[in-house]
């Protein structure tokens, strides 16, 4: 998402733009986007400082660190990110920062939920299923 400096109104202005995964190389061992993100901005300026309100949503499709089940994760954050201008600044180009806002929300062991019960050492069943004949430990 990028913003032209001097196409920014003094009354502001608002963006909506859609975002390819691959763009924002966002997609990991664990976590995959199987549709593009949504962006959302309002942009002010005053004099040479661009403050932009930003909401990210997009949905996550996540491998349980536990169970290993994929899990749908509904993303949605809101950002505030602000630059101040140089004057021979044409554009701001706020990919990297959306990039950083949604990395820093990444879990760093995703569950499907909090009380995901895992797999069981000795027969590998999904204990969130049912129980197993392998004890009751
Ligand atoms: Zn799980
Ligand atoms: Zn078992």
């Amino acid at each position: 998402m990028k913003i032209i400096i001097n196409q920014v109104p003094a009354e502001g202005l608002c963006l909506e733009e859609e975002i390819g995964s691959a763009e924002l190389d966002l997609d990991t061992a664990l976590i995959k986007f199987r549709a593009p993100l949504k962006l959302a901005a309002r942009i002010t300026r005053i004099t040479n400082a661009l403050t932009v309100d930003l909401n990210i949503n997009a949905v996550i499709f996540a491998d349980c660190s536990r169970c290993l089940s994929e899990f749908k994760w509904v993303f949605d954050k809101d950002a505030r990110l602000s630059y101040l201008l140089d004057s021979s600044d044409v554009f701001i180009d706020l990919t990297p920062s959306i990039r950083e806002e949604i990395i820093l929300d990444y879990p760093i062991k995703p569950l499907c939920d909090l009380n995901c019960k895992g797999l069981c050492v000795k027969c590998g069943k999904n204990k969130n299923e049912g129980g197993c004949n392998c004890g009751s430990t």
